[in-house]
């Protein structure tokens, strides 16, 4: 038998995951980073934590988990940090599900809530978002005897909108106290909605909430990997115990450090995000697009029915955006990260180069 068949049958059949592209000499607007370099501070911190690459990280990053929550207002033994919040689903998984058991996630929503399950062998249960927002009811619904997590991911990436606090406090009624119900909040830094959920306060009072918080985005570390989860003890004592002993780098613990002593200068800067989200997507919207509002540093474009590759027509401008296919769409749909302003104000020329050169007919209904 060759070495082939013993790959498990359940990571064979694995699509590989497929970043967003990147093409040299284009604009990257497809992985929802921040075109802004990290902050000075940042950098400085890793740059001596380099000077020290010879020795091993301190394992489970105390430092940093001690700043993280002191941040929050939360005990040290809630926070885990972690090689990017992507390696706590990971763990999150990998600690409380057994094969036979599943979990709950959104599609389309990010890859790796469907990822983890196949490569644990487990089962993944995928609901279906309505008008491009998590169907929390359906995913409720969907939550039986043998779910053991849920993901919520708010905002969602890649449909950019967001749920309410009021839904999420009737969704999280629904839960049985003994279901993790994961919210991801990768992208909370940009979010405006005065009714969004306090996620870090409902976990007060319920043992099942993990929070995900990431620096990737808004703190512009993406390339360096570091995230953390806020959690009831025995969760983060959990993730610990199947994490690697040396997970977080230095350079990434020590990035963390910087990001946390910056946060409040940075904090403005999250106001130019949402102030260009709401530029550009208005030029999208004025083709006759369906661009949902979004909460995030991103918009999603749905072209439906449409066969118009607008990928390839941007990428033609020197422009690549995220086209959504792995995300588990059958529509035309796709996911463009908000740049600085001169590179929204390309985008927004490449597209209605695009959309205006198309005769009417083939041009997607708006809805
Ligand atoms: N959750 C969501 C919703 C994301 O979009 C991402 C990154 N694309 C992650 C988690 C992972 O972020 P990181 O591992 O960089 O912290």
């Amino acid at each position: 038998m060759g070495i082939d068949k013993r790959v498990r049958p359940n990571v064979r059949d694995i699509q590989r995951y497929q970043p967003g592209e990147d093409h040299p000499g284009a604009l990257k607007l497809s992985s929802n980073e921040n075109s802004r370099a990290p902050h000075p501070k940042i950098v400085a911190a890793v740059v001596a934590a380099l000077k020290e690459a010879n020795r091993y990280p301190e394992s489970g990053s105390p430092e940093l988990t001690r700043a993280l929550a002191a941040h929050h207002r939360v005990s040290p033994d809630e926070i885990a940090v972690g090689n990017g919040s992507n390696e706590i689903i990971d763990l999150l998984v990998r600690a409380f599900v057994e094969p036979h058991e599943s979990v709950v996630y959104p599609v389309p929503s990010f890859i790796v809530y469907g990822l983890i399950p196949k490569v644990c062998g487990c089962k993944g249960v995928a609901v279906p978002c309505r008008d491009h927002r998590l169907d929390l009811p359906a995913m409720a619904k969907a939550v039986d005897s043998n779910t053991r997590v849920v993901f919520v991911c708010n905002p969602n990436n890649p449909t950019s909108t967001y749920v309410t606090a009021t839904e999420v406090a009737v969704f999280l009624d629904g839960i049985p106290p003994d279901v993790l119900v994961i919210m991801d909040e990768a992208y909370i830094d940009y979010v405006d909605a005065s009714d969004f959920p306090d996620s870090l306060s409902l976990r007060k009072k319920r043992d099942n909430i993990v929070v995900l918080r990431t620096f990737s985005k808004f703190f512009a570390i993406a390339g360096v990997r570091v995230g953390y989860a806020v959690a009831h003890p025995v969760v983060v004592d959990a993730i610990h115990k199947v994490r690697q002993p040396f997970n977080v780098s230095r350079l990434a613990q020590a990035a963390g450090m910087g990001a946390l002593a910056c946060a409040e200068e940075l904090k403005p800067l999250a106001q130019e995000t949402i102030a260009e989200r709401a530029r550009l997507r208005d030029a999208i919207v004025s083709l006759g697009l369906v661009c949902p509002g979004s909460q995030a540093n991103f918009v999603f474009v749905d072209l439906g029915e449409s066969k118009l590759d607008l990928f390839a027509e941007l990428l033609k401008r020197g422009i690549v955006v995220r086209r959504l296919g792995q995300f588990g769409s059958a529509r035309n749909t796709y996911r463009i990260t908000v740049g600085m302003p001169a590179e929204n104000d390309r985008l927004i020329d490449a597209l209605r180069e695009v959309f205006h050169h198309r005769p009417a007919a083939t041009r997607p209904a708006s809805s």
